[in-house]
Parts: structure tokens; C-alpha cells; sequence
């Protein structure tokens, strides 16, 4: 950390229905001397959601871009940040998930948004249908409830949010339910740990200056690919270098990693 934090003193927006901001207060303060404030109009669900009944029709790094900026404009401040998380399968389906958490922070006045991510292996319980208070106690008993809030399907009916036993029993006793963990932000704390640790990244970054244009976020923007396969030495997709790069100018840093030969575990020739 060098020099005066660039937003000492200023505000950041955070697009969020969910208490994101509660996240990323402690470190916006301690590295960027920055406070935080909620949005309060914005339907962050409108954009997708993890339940599937409100489709996911851009990216999530675009749908952050935009829940940022409309955060900011909301609040009169020329930062807004936002967060999308999403969760895909690590293994061919089975066993922990892959939650990937992305933050991008929009600079108005510099014109610039500077995105960051994380990725963590994540305990996420497939969703099961339960047709009994046994079945139903055993899920909930499985994914942490009620610090981990639930999802229940019955009949076309969609209830979110669920902390409170009695709710699901109520719903079991007229019908099969499906039950699934409910992955929003405030209901998870697992996908609170991980914004946490995300919030601490992203405002280091911030206090890391271009060393050409001296516009803050400098930092990871790509990966470049194809470490040779101890075995044949044909390029794996195994990481070979971490790109970094500034949000305003075209200033790339090519950083090596420690390694010169891949695992023929991971190449698609030795074992496809
Ligand atoms: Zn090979
Ligand atoms: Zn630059």
C-alpha cells in the first residue's frame, strides 16, 4: 500500500438486496479509509436468479456491471460495486460444487470497472424431494439449517427463505417437496465467508496504481495456459502465467509461475 488510498472519504454504493454491504464495510475502510451504503430501490433479483424462476440472461460479470451502476446512480455516488456468485459442478456432477464469487467495482468519474474473483470449492446439497417430516428433518439437518435458509417447491408453489422447521413440516404433510439450500447471500453463510475474503482482495487491489497512468485496480486480468505435459509435452490447459493489467490503459505484466511440466493426470493425450 502506497501513497493516500484514492476514495478516502468517498462513498461506494453496493447493488444488493441481500447485506452484501455488511461484507465489504470493514475492509473499504481499513485499506480504502471508503464507506459503504446499501442500494435501496434495486431489484437485484430481476437479473437472474439462483432458483430459476427469474432467468439468467447476460453474463455475470455484466449483470454486476450493471446492479454497480445503477447502485451508484441511486445513491448519488460516482462508485458502485456488486457481486455475482455462480456454481457449477466440479466433477462431472457429483460431489462439491465449484462457487465462483465475482466483485466489480465501477469508477464513474475514471471510466473504468475493475472486476476480481474468487473460486472455492463449495458444500452445496443437491436439491432432494422429500415426502415425509423424517426425510425433511434429515436435509435440513444436512445443509446447516436454519443459518442456512431453504428452498421448498410443492405444487407449483416456490417458497424461499425458509428458517423456521415448522414452515417445512406444514408444506410435508400436504405433499411431496423439493427441498434445496437457499444460496442468497444473507441466507448462506458459507457464500458470506467468501464475500469476505473476496472484500479484502478487491480493496487491496484498489490501493494497487498503474505504474504507467497511475489509475488504481491493477491487477490479475488473465491467465495464459499450456504448461507441457510431463509425459508427452503436448500444452495442457494447467496455468503457465497470471496476466496482470490496468482498468484504464493498456499495460500488461506477464507474471510466471513456479512450474514447468503439468501432472499427465491433466492432459487430455495421457489421460483423456
Ligand atoms: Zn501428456
Ligand atoms: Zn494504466
Amino acid at each position: 500500500m502506497s501513497g493516500a488510498s484514492p476514495y478516502a472519504g468517498m462513498t461506494v454504493a453496493v447493488g444488493t438486496m441481500h447485506g452484501k454491504d455488511a461484507a465489504f464495510a470493514p475492509a473499504f475502510a481499513r485499506w480504502l479509509d471508503a464507506g459503504v451504503r446499501p442500494s435501496a430501490d434495486l431489484d437485484t433479483d430481476a437479473l437472474g436468479t439462483f432458483t430459476r424462476d427469474v432467468p439468467r440472461a447476460i453474463s455475470p460479470e455484466d449483470a454486476a456491471i450493471t446492479k454497480a451502476r445503477a447502485a451508484s446512480s441511486e445513491l448519488g455516488t460516482p462508485l458502485g460495486l456488486a457481486t455475482e456468485a455462480s456454481y457449477a459442478p466440479a466433477f462431472g456432477g457429483f460431489g462439491p460444487v465449484v462457487h465462483e464469487e465475482l466483485a466489480v467495482f465501477v469508477d464513474v468519474n475514471r471510466g473504468i470497472h475493475v472486476t476480481h474473483g474468487v473460486r472455492t470449492f463449495a458444500d452445496v446439497a443437491p436439491a432432494r424431494t422429500v415426502t415425509d417430516e423424517g426425510e425433511a428433518g434429515q436435509y435440513l439437518e444436512r445443509i446447516g439449517f436454519p443459518h442456512q435458509a431453504v428452498v421448498a417447491r410443492s405444487e407449483g408453489a416456490l417458497r424461499k427463505g425458509i428458517q423456521d422447521a415448522a414452515v417445512v413440516r406444514d408444506l410435508v404433510r400436504r405433499g411431496p417437496v423439493v427441498l434445496e439450500p437457499d444460496l442468497r447471500a444473507h441466507l448462506n453463510p458459507e457464500r458470506r465467508r467468501t464475500l469476505r475474503r473476496l472484500s479484502w482482495m478487491l480493496a487491496a487491489r484498489l490501493r494497487t496504481p498503474c505504474s504507467v497512468c497511475g489509475c488504481p485496480g491493477f491487477g490479475l486480468v488473465d491467465a495464459e495456459r499450456g504448461v507441457p505435459c510431463a509425459a508427452c509435452g503436448e500444452p495442457t490447459a494447467q496455468v503457465c502465467a497470471e496476466v496482470h493489467g490496468c482498468a484504464a490503459c493498456g499495460e500488461r505484466e506477464v507474471h510466471a509461475r513456479a512450474v514447468s511440466v503439468a501432472d499427465p493426470a491433466t492432459c487430455r493425450w495421457c489421460n483423456p
